[in-house]
């Protein structure tokens, strides 16, 4: 695992002044290679106790319906460290992301309906936080990244999983790599 914000050649985003308006809304706080990546003893330094993570395309590809050992592994490490985490999912599929979250022993929330914050204070209910001690882990802007930053908790972007997504997905994708692309070149964010 790296070290959360810097390390294996990616630095974070958002740690450098950041702007009003869009951009902090839409920058992630850092951005890992994957979930693995995050080191949740980090996080724990930084001051965060509960961890908000995204399903589909962040902990596996979206037709997948089991999580692997690595996550199983990576999930009792954030235990061990005593992060408390909550799977939250957009999917409509309640039954699929309520065994996958009872697989990983963490509760769940779905469908969600991030980036709206109800289900992110949800989340923080779940959890025992606060947005301060909270971070977000996610594959998309407009959802994972953009809802977290609304309540100010620490929001991680990771890319997705596998290219394979629905119609509607795609379509944001091509906003959000507009997005990624302007804070990239604007140094916000390196890596992404
Ligand atoms: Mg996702």
């Amino acid at each position: 695992m790296g070290e959360t914000g810097k390390g294996c050649g990616r630095k974070m985003g958002c740690e450098r002044e950041r702007r009003a308006g869009l951009v902090s809304f839409l920058c992630p706080r850092s951005w890992r290679p994957s979930v693995g990546h995050i080191d949740v003893r980090e996080l724990k330094r930084r001051g965060i106790d509960g961890l908000i993570v995204d399903v589909d395309n962040t902990l596996v590809e979206w037709d997948r319906h089991e999580p692997t050992d690595a996550l199983k592994s990576w999930f009792s490490a954030a235990n061990d460290a005593g992060l408390r985490c909550c799977v939250v999912s957009n999917s409509r599929r309640r039954a699929r992301i309520a065994g996958f979250a009872a697989a990983l022993g963490v509760p769940f929330i779905a469908p969600a309906g991030k980036p709206l914050p109800w289900c992110f204070r949800s989340a923080m209910r779940v959890l025992g936080t606060d947005p301060r001690r909270t971070a977000v882990v996610g594959d998309q802007v407009f959802t994972d990244v953009l809802g977290g930053n609304a309540l100010g908790l620490y929001t991680i972007l990771v890319p997705p999983k596998c290219p394979r997504e629905f119609v509607g997905t795609r379509l944001v994708r091509r906003l959000e790599r507009l997005v990624l692309g302007y804070l990239r070149r604007r140094g916000y964010i390196e890596g992404a």
